[in-house]
């Protein structure tokens, strides 16, 4: 299996990163997660083949990873998609994909697609199947608005991926991604703990009941980013490529 980081910003574009979508391949399976506003441009920038994309998960309904969905859906009209597509989030994904659409392109939500779109809500402690690709949701704690919020583990062609999403320090990210082959983790501060999103150093106090196999960060700031160089953990570049 193949994950590329198509972009792992924060919502304010700090170090230039665009915002979040990741591209996981394998023999069979080929998703995203995430697509945030920068997404399709990221997407063709990598050379990658939005109609082959079988599946979009969406963590929540922050722009900086949901509002990448009407220019993708616009575009797979143009490009005459015939695959058939899955996109699969939080309860009120229907309406809110269809709010976004309209402000984005009006009457865009009317337009019947040539293809087939599934779209699928996805409920806490309920695995559900995508062809090659098993999805169990936890959920996560981001805030007030934009939710449910939620974080994947990910089964596919004998690999397991975690996703923590936006999240503060739960305990949810234990079950979440413990004994996986990688966790994709958010560290949103270095040190400093804030309300809605994850500190480096809370996540690392609880590292060793996580036990992954391997570690990413993601969705740094501005001071995260700048202690890069001090750092040992792996940490995510737009357009990195890991397999796992
Ligand atoms: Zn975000
Ligand atoms: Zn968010």
């Amino acid at each position: 299996m193949q994950l590329r980081f198509v972009g792992c910003g924060d919502a304010f574009g700090s170090g230039g990163r665009l915002n979040t979508c990741f591209h996981v391949s394998g023999r069979a399976a080929n998703f995203l997660i995430d697509c945030g506003a920068s997404a399709l441009p990221a997407l063709k920038r990598l050379d990658i083949d939005c109609n082959d994309i079988d599946l979009i998960l969406v963590t929540h309904f922050h722009g900086d990873h949901f509002a990448g969905l009407p220019f993708f859906l616009l575009d797979a009209q143009f490009a005459r998609r015939t695959r058939p597509l899955t996109i699969a989030g939080p309860q009120g994904i229907e309406t809110k994909l269809t709010q976004v659409m309209e402000a984005l392109f009006e009457h865009a939500s009317k337009t019947q697609q040539r293809f087939e779109l599934n779209i699928v809500e996805l409920v806490p402690g309920q695995s559900q199947s995508f062809g090659a690709v098993t999805v169990m949701p936890f959920p996560v704690v981001h805030g007030e608005s934009g939710g449910p919020f939620l974080a994947y583990r990910i089964e596919a062609e004998g690999r397991t991926l975690a996703y923590s999403a936006d999240t503060e320090w739960t305990e949810t990210l234990i079950p979440l991604a413990h004994g996986t082959d990688l966790f994709i983790a958010e560290a949103y501060m270095y040190e400093k703990v804030v309300k809605n999103h994850l500190s480096l150093k809370t996540l690392e106090q609880h590292l060793p009941d996580i036990g992954t196999r391997r570690l990413v960060l993601t969705h740094m700031n501005d001071d995260m980013l700048s202690r890069l160089d001090d750092i040992t953990h792996l940490a995510a570049e737009d357009g990195m490529v890991l397999v796992f």
